[in-house]
């Protein structure tokens, strides 16, 4: 399992997270990133690195 989080407050609502996730973990809700489907976070790291503001952390809990 893993938490995926991300900074709103930085947020650009640029989808590029969205658009990159293998398992349609984020959606945008209001224009902001919303990792809604955490659970499903296999810890690939894409989102981390697609990211153009670095505001997405992923830790392994
Ligand atoms: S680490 Fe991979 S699976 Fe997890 S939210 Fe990011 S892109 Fe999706
Ligand atoms: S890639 Fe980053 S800035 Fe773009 S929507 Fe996702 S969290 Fe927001």
């Amino acid at each position: 399992m893993f938490n995926v989080n991300v900074d709103i407050s930085k947020c650009t609502g640029c989808e590029e997270c969205s658009n990159i996730c293998p398992q349609e973990v984020f959606k945008m809700t209001d224009s902001k990133s919303d990792p809604y489907k955490a659970a499903d976070c296999v810890g690939c790291m894409s989102c981390v690195e697609a990211c153009p503001e670095q505001i997405i952390t992923v830790t392994e809990m």
